[in-house]
């Protein structure tokens, strides 16, 4: 029986990362991976703010293009404007940055195995058993869920996770159409809380998709309808479709059981508002990895029970925010949308977003439309559509 400090469960950006901070303390690392190939197929908008520098390694042959402006569409056409000086944003060939991670914790000294389901494990001896007869047998004295949004580990002590359907196309629109460093993004009360984007990839190619609670075929009918009515997008030749899921956040969800801890979409570590999973799961792969050394290092699996604190501790009051932020607009019409853009535009609020907007920090941005009464000037109009139960 092979035996490991650390077995992490799926070689996702966030389990990858994990593994390699681990086999870089000298730990005794396996990752085990389902799929045959890392990283594919391609489930992601690749779309990450520039703290993701801060928080992993990123070459930039990985980066396919920068971006520094947004412009938010209201379901009527008012649009909103936002920019930075400086480039806010990459958009990340995912692939092989998936590929790239697996590789830097192998190259760090973690075991690889492909082709290795994890069926299930046990939290108590740290045994680990694998869907097909591998012959592999394998225990570690603690194991990391990183296998994403349906984790079989997660399931093993939580309730199966909820979560949005998203869909993405891969399109060409045959001329040069985009200004290469600004993504289009589009309310619509059908997909809110989800939205639409395209994330210009050069002039001619973007990434189109949506998150949304919707089935794939309302989400392929709301992204065919998008690509019809937009001047951008319209007429534009679709080179590939992509389908995945989005965990939703769920305070309630436990992040640990005796020698066993969840990371990543697996712990449901995705922001609300965007559906972005990996800066935050790079985050809490460095968190999980200091807790983890301490309590191997000290022989004390009862460390582990520090990683949910830690993790409330950093992480509860901007979720919170932007959980408000996502029950809002999910109960917004139409028409709640346009008359929010109308009066946002009115309050010269595309220069304090283009200010104090943050792809992965949205309380600043809150507080400062609270400070500047812009929010109450929208609210009325919310109340007298009944939400205020939203609040209780
Ligand atoms: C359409 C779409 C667009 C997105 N856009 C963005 C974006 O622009 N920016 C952003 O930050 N995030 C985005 N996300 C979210 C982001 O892709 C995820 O948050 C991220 O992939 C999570 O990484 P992870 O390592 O936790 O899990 P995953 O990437 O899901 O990796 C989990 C791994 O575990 C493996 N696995 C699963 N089960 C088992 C098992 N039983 N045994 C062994 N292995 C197993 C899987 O094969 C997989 O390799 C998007 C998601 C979708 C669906």
């Amino acid at each position: 029986m092979n035996h490991y400090d650390i077995a992490v469960v799926g070689a996702g950006p966030v389990g990858s990362t994990f593994a390699r901070n681990m086999a870089e303390k000298g730990f005794k690392v396996a990752i085990l991976e389902k799929k045959k190939e890392v990283g594919v197929p391609l489930q992601c908008a690749g779309l990450l703010g520039k703290k993701i520098k801060k928080v992993n390694k990123l070459p930039d042959e990985f980066i396919i293009n920068s971006v520094r402006g947004a412009f938010l569409y209201s379901p009527a056409d008012t649009v909103l404007s936002v920019s930075k000086k400086k480039s806010e944003a990459y958009v990340l060939d995912r692939v092989s940055y998936d590929k790239f991670l697996a590789e830097l914790a192998v190259d760090s000294g973690a075991d690889i195995f492909l082709n290795h389901s994890v069926k299930k494990v046990d939290s108590f001896d740290g045994d680990i058993h694998f869907k097909r007869s591998q012959n592999t047998k394998m225990s570690a004295d603690v194991i990391v869920g990183a296998d994403g949004h349906s984790s079989v580990i997660s399931r093993s002590f939580n309730p199966p996770a909820k979560s949005f359907q998203a869909a993405q196309y891969l399109v060409d629109v045959g001329e040069r159409r985009f200004k290469e460093d600004f993504v289009h993004l589009y309310a619509d009360s059908r997909v809110s809380p989800g939205f639409l984007w395209a994330i210009p990839l050069s002039e001619n190619t973007a990434r189109v998709g949506l998150f949304a609670d919707a089935n794939y075929q309302q989400l392929t009918q709301f992204l065919d309808e998008l690509i019809k009515k937009r001047p951008e997008l319209a007429g534009a030749t679709i080179l590939k479709k992509f389908y995945g899921v989005i965990p939703k956040q769920n305070p309630q969800k436990k992040l640990m059981k005796d020698r066993v801890i969840l990371l990543g979409d697996a712990a449901s570590q995705v922001k609300p508002t965007t559906g972005g999973g990996l800066i935050m799961g790079f985050v809490c792969a460095k968190m999980a990895s200091q807790i983890v050394s301490q309590a191997l290092e000290d022989g004390d699996i009862n460390i582990l029970q520090n990683y949910p604190k830690t993790y409330d501790d950093k992480f509860k009051k901007e979720l919170k925010v932007q959980l408000m932020v996502h029950k809002i607009f999910k109960s917004l019409t139409d028409s709640d949308l346009e008359y929010m853009f109308r009066k946002l535009k009115e309050e010269g609020a595309e220069d304090i977003i283009s200010q104090y907007g943050d792809m992965d920090n949205q309380s600043p941005l809150v507080k400062e439309m609270f400070k500047r009464g812009i929010l109450f000037s929208i609210l009325p109009k919310m109340l007298s559509r009944g939400i205020s139960s939203l609040w209780k």
